[in-house]
């Protein structure tokens, strides 16, 4: 058989995640489309990555469908692969767990989790801490954007050492993010 083109699962994947995420909005006031944060993901590990794998890619743009849509994993596994799963499940968190149990075991797993995943949760990072700057959810007081910077750094830190590029980056995101929402 002959093996798909990796332009073309790329795109397959992030017209999927388009789909799956038509009627999702970020959090910020913006209210963005959900797809904006998928591509933007994708999109930094590509450029700041050194060697990103197409499985990575497709992985960044599907990452959210788990947790966010109730996409079943055989979807996943099916359509692009048990490796692409397989990074995808390391980021998802459970939903099942009470929000403070899963805000620790991010920090919790963070160190034993794969090579690919902590790129990825790098990625997802900057891009919240991005968005959380530039327009913040308006139901949040600056305590919690303080809060949700810290604990950020907290996941962040167990995972160094993995890409220069991207930790630069996310350093620079907190900074602007908190800056930001001590803002008077
Ligand atoms: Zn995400």
């Amino acid at each position: 058989m002959e093996k798909p083109r990796t332009e073309r699962r790329v795109f397959e994947a992030a017209s999927l995640a388009a789909r799956w995420h038509a009627k999702q909005r970020r959090k910020g006031e913006a209210e963005e489309p959900y797809i904006n944060h998928l591509l933007e993901v994708a999109a930094l590990i590509e450029r700041h990555a050194e060697g990103a794998s197409a499985d990575l890619l497709i992985a960044a743009l599907l990452h959210d469908g788990i947790e966010d849509q109730g996409i079943a994993p055989e979807v996943i596994r099916e359509r692009f692969g048990p490796r692409v799963l397989s990074i995808v499940e390391e980021v998802s968190d459970d939903k099942n767990l009470p929000k403070k149990v899963r805000k620790q075991l991010q920090i919790d797993r963070a160190s034993s989790k794969s090579r690919e995943a902590k790129v990825l949760v790098l990625a997802d990072k900057i891009s919240n801490l991005t968005t959380l700057a530039e327009s913040p959810p308006t139901d949040w007081t600056p305590t919690r954007r303080v809060e949700y910077v810290s604990w950020c750094r907290a996941v962040v830190d167990q995972m160094r050492g993995v890409s220069g590029q991207l930790e630069s980056l996310f350093d620079a995101a907190a900074d602007a993010a908190e800056l930001a929402a001590r803002k008077p």
